[in-house]
């Protein structure tokens, strides 16, 4: 007997046959003997409606009480699946996040779980009970109902699997795993069986938006597996999990997945003074800002000038534009561009720090393509290059074939 904490989202239980088979997925669960703990999302394009509602009074509604309508969403679809599974014959019980008491701090949408109370799941778990618990909503120390930020029901389940020590917990979703990328743009992608925290956390960031990033910060920080599988196919789906218990007996492959970013622009200022304080001076005036600055480069020049280069999220690109103004003038920069029409392109893998070789492996995919290389990044187990945006499939599809990651049929 294992316990189960299995999450199921919006679309999964986005109309009542679709709720209703939900119900019969943990019914199967449960029959096979495990404890179940299910944590659900509102409807599909509920939390949204909600939200609507709020804002065709008031552009600023008052954040306890936006939070009081948003966590009406999950409180519909857990008594909804209480129903369907009564109806099935099971024990079951749903819980709203007070009513477990899944506390957080009081930061009205966008609320931290402080800590759960587990008796009571516990005790119902004991007596055969299914147990399903909103997600996306806790309460404060007063009481008062807050929701976790737009996603947060995956963080529900993690959480909720971190306290109750689960074996697994199961986001079930519309897609039947993380895929070595995007299958949109490489027809080739193939499900991976496995992935560990640290490549899920940056091809989630860089892009692939399968699981709320900060669910898979915690699941590893406290070493809860996290399975992401499809609630309308079978399969296994992917997990994600430690590196050591990363499959041993197989040569582990240089790159895991490929993970794209069509959002960032590039910022360039030409012909800056090469000499101490640049640098700081330029970026500032951006941190300030709180604007967040991805990848940075600087030539080395034997010029008593030179170009740096940063890239900021495409939304950010016109605030930084406006407030370099007074920086370009005052260091005395020939000139600032704005390109956005950018992409970056990231290979993510573990196996790279113990492969040299792959960047050239990488530049060199790309040169064949005729694909220029504006920028190029690294870390541990990731080397990131920006190109233009124009490329993207190309890129991307080159370096699949590369990497050996296309399906075999
Ligand atoms: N219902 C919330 C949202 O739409 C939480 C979730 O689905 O995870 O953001
Ligand atoms: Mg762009």
């Amino acid at each position: 007997m294992s316990l189960f904490v299995q999450k199921y989202g919006g679309t999964s239980v986005g109309s009542i046959e679709r709720i209703q088979h939900v119900a019969s997925k943990v019914k199967a669960t449960w029959e096979q003997g495990h404890q179940v703990v299910v944590v659900v999302s509102a409807m599909s394009g509920e939390t949204n409606r909600l939200m609507e509602l709020a804002s065709s009074i008031t552009s600023t509604p008052a954040p306890r009480e936006l939070d009081m309508l948003l966590s009406t969403g999950e409180q519909a679809s857990i008594a909804l699946l209480a129903i369907s599974l009564h109806h099935l014959g099971c024990p079951v019980v749903s819980y709203t996040g007070a009513q477990v008491r899944i506390h957080t701090d009081q930061a009205y949408g966008k609320a931290r779980i402080t800590a759960i109370d587990t008796d009571k799941i516990r005790q119902n778990l004991a007596t055969k009970h299914i147990v399903i618990v909103a997600g996306f909503q806790g309460m404060d120390a007063e009481g008062n109902i807050t929701t976790l930020g737009r996603g947060g029901s995956d963080t529900s389940a993690v959480a909720l699997a971190v306290a109750l020590k689960a074996e697994e917990c199961q986001i079930y979703t519309d897609v039947d795993g993380v895929y070595t990328t995007d299958p949109r743009v490489v027809p080739k992608a193939r499900r991976m069986d496995r992935i560990t925290f640290e490549e899920m956390l940056e091809m989630a960031s860089l892009g692939s938006k399968v699981l709320q990033i900060r669910s898979v910060e915690f699941a590893g920080k406290y070493q809860v597996p996290l399975r992401v599988l499809s609630s309308f196919q079978p399969g296994a789906g992917t997990l994600i999990t430690m590196e050591e218990t990363k499959d041993q007996s197989m040569e582990q492959p240089m790159i895991s997945g490929i993970a794209f970013n069509r959002d960032e622009a590039k910022i360039t200022l030409l012909g800056i003074p090469d000499t101490p304080g640049i640098a700081a001076e330029i970026l500032t005036s951006v941190s300030d800002a709180n604007i967040e600055v991805d990848m940075i480069v600087q030539n080395v020049s034997k010029e008593q000038t030179t170009d740096f280069t940063f890239t900021v999220h495409e939304q950010d690109c016109q605030a930084v534009k406006s407030l370099l103004q007074k920086t370009v003038q005052h260091i005395g920069a020939r000139d600032l561009i704005v390109d956005q029409r950018i992409v970056k392109v990231s290979l993510v893998g573990v196996g790279m720090r113990s492969h040299a070789g792959v960047a050239s492996k990488m530049f060199a995919t790309l040169a064949k393509e005729s694909i220029n290389i504006q920028m190029i990044s690294t870390s541990e187990i990731k080397i990131s290059v920006v190109i233009d945006q124009k490329y993207l499939e190309l890129a991307v599809r080159a370096l699949h074939t590369a990497f050996d990651l296309d399906a075999v049929d």
